[in-house]
């Protein structure tokens, strides 16, 4: 298990498509892993393998501190998760791996959107889509299919964007300046709080692992 260093803005790999991963192996789940531990180290609700450097189609979501924010219950929306043809609760965190989105309808904007690859970068007012269908393959090849409105739907569609290099930032309505989020960035990293807490972390380059699925 590790924790591994995230990317941040703009780093050039945040900019490249992502390609399906072929084989499903025990050094997939071993990836799968590290992303689960990288996303609950950072406190986010979302992760996409392009954001640790490894431009293959996994991303992984757990949206259950949304969930439970009440303040936030408008947006709490509502879901449908089946595996191999069963339906199941949401699994939580949600893995998949070559998700993709196969009906959506009615744009909206949501208020709150943010990244990991932006610390420090608080931008919200992005178009996406009210209610999505996805399908995708969990890390052991099952066959998983989401119908969904509400956070998950806006996590996922986030994190979709991920693996095409499109970032939350091309969906925020209106201008948005490339120096004030570098700027933003920049406080952030330069933090000596931030510093000592990534300096606990014992960050691994994931771009470094022998990951035989890539
Ligand atoms: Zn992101």
């Amino acid at each position: 298990m590790a924790v591994y260093k995230i990317l941040h803005y703009p780093h050039v790999l945040l900019r490249k498509q992502s390609t399906p991963v072929e084989k499903f192996t025990a050094s997939l789940k071993q990836f799968v892993d590290g992303m689960i531990e990288t996303m609950n180290a950072f406190e986010g609700i979302g992760l996409a393998a392009p954001q640790v450097g490894v431009l293959k189609r996994v991303i992984i979501v757990d949206v259950r501190p949304y969930f439970e924010n009440d303040s936030l219950k408008d947006w709490h929306g509502s879901y449908k998760f089946t595996c191999d043809g069963k339906q199941l609760d949401l699994p939580s965190p949600l893995v998949l791996v070559n998700p993709e989105i196969v009906g959506k309808e009615q744009e909206i904007i949501f208020p709150y959107d943010g990244c990991l690859s932006f610390p420090g970068v608080d931008r919200g007012n992005t178009t996406r889509w009210k209610n999505i269908v996805l399908e995708a393959k969990t890390a052991d090849e099952k066959s998983i299919r989401i119908e969904c409105n509400g956070i998950l739907s806006i996590c996922l569609q986030h994190e979709l964007d991920h693996l095409e290099g499109v970032l939350f930032i091309d969906r925020v309505q209106g201008q948005v300046s490339e120096n004030e989020v570098l700027a933003d960035i920049e406080d952030h990293e330069a933090d000596t709080g931030t510093r000592r807490r990534m300096k606990k972390l014992k960050l691994v380059d994931a771009r470094a692992e022998k990951f035989d699925f890539v």
